[in-house]
């Protein structure tokens, strides 16, 4: 090995040694209220499997039947010979089910935030970004040279101020939130980031990952939630947690949609979205769009959960969805606790620095439509089992 090398093997011992080296744990099993993980079976309480739909029959189905007629790959970009009906009839399905004029699909939603940011501003330009925001949204911001102004979290006063002192130097603005912060489980409050952005005259875009499939009526996301169609610009969504396959979309003003068909760079240099995943994704839409029962039975598991968890005396943070944060504070209690659960079958990870603060380490439990009410009361049990082990409770 050369010695420009050793730099890497000497960050992994740190990382390690920091306890901040990711061990990844490999299922042998399909995505569902159980898994096998490690050769043991254990209660799935990570997986952003919201609606249970990554195993569902009509899924599977529907991707085996596409299979039979088209393949598997799409073999091009979606510009040259990439572009398949199934992939146009899920952009047009999509748009309706989110009242939306257009919508382009991606290969990820990690790929749509770094397709649409740059398209929409440069370096002349300035994004306003919650603190918060995901990795991609970072990355997509860093990407299209704008200069790019942090606001305090859900603080629609701060990026009023934000905007009144930079606003005008700059011929573009975009203003870009998560919609549902995926480490505390709140929600952006959109209704009141809109009024600040139209005011001063700025592009609106939502990152929705965490609300598609679970926001608004049957899961139409943010945007439906609080009743802003047709005031914000832009969605980005993610077909790859409660639509339960993998894929990105953004879905909103036909304008924007169509340019980011023209000048999206990973639309236009990286392949499109495979044949299964595609029909998968149709078919989990037609479950969404036929009823809203997967839906509903997620905030009802969700609701029990959380009540009880509150009853027995848990710190569940300012989560108002299914992602349920069990506050621990030192990180190494956090891991401990993690390792407790999965010795007793409840798979749940522990998150810790960088990730959250120092001192705001926790589990994070995710709660699913797939889960039974006896799945949720055996959790429940072991958590308070555990927590009473380790004085938390
Ligand atoms: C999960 C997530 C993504 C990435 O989605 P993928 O489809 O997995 O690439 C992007 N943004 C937010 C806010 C997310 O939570």
């Amino acid at each position: 090995m050369t010695s420009a090398l050793t730099w890497i093997g000497d960050e992994i011992q740190n990382l390690k040694a920091a306890g901040l080296y990711n061990r990844i744990r490999t299922l042998s099993s399909p995505q569902g209220a159980w898994l096998v993980v490690d050769g043991k079976k254990v209660l799935n309480f990570c997986s952003n499997n919201y609606l249970g739909l990554a195993n569902h029959p009509k899924v599977v189905q529907a991707a085996q039947a596409a299979m039979e007629k088209y393949g598997v790959g799409p073999a091009a970009v979606r510009t040259i010979a990439g572009t398949m009906d199934l992939h146009i009839e899920l952009e047009k399905r999509l748009a309706a089910f989110k009242g939306v004029e257009a919508a382009i699909t991606f290969q990820s939603g990690f790929n749509a935030n770094l397709a649409t940011i740059p398209a929409l501003v440069g370096k002349e330009d300035v994004i306003f970004s919650d603190e918060l925001n995901h990795a991609s949204i970072i990355d997509g911001c860093r990407l299209s040279g704008a200069k790019i102004v942090r606001y305090n979290h859900c603080d629609p006063q701060d990026l009023d101020k934000a905007l009144f002192e930079e606003r005008r130097n700059h011929p573009r603005a975009l203003v870009v939130t998560d919609g549902v912060f995926s480490m505390d489980g709140d929600i952006a409050p959109l209704d009141q980031i809109y009024e600040v952005a139209r005011k001063h005259d700025a592009i609106l875009m939502v990152d929705d990952a965490h609300g598609e499939g679970v926001l608004g009526k049957g899961g139409r996301g943010i945007v439906d939630h609080y009743d802003l169609h047709g005031k914000v610009d832009i969605e980005v969504g993610t077909l790859s947690k409660a639509f339960g396959v993998v894929g990105g979309v953004v879905a909103g003003n036909g304008l924007i949609v169509e340019w980011l068909r023209q000048r999206a760079r990973p639309f236009l240099f990286s392949s499109a979205m495979t044949v299964p995943d595609t029909a998968a994704c149709l078919a989990s839409l037609e479950i969404l769009e036929s009823s809203t029962e997967l839906v509903d039975r997620l905030w009802e598991n969700t609701r029990f959960f959380k009540d009880e968890m509150r009853k027995v005396g848990f710190d569940l943070g300012k989560s108002v969805t299914p992602i349920t944060p069990v506050m621990l504070g030192e990180a190494p209690l956090a891991q401990e606790f993690s390792k407790a659960l999965f010795e007793e079958g409840v798979f749940a990870m522990a998150i810790g620095f960088p990730t959250v603060p120092r001192g705001k380490a926790r589990i994070r439990v995710m709660i699913s439509a797939a889960h039974q009410q006896e799945d949720l009361e055996r959790g429940l049990e072991i958590f308070t089992k555990v927590g009473k082990k380790l004085s938390v409770i």
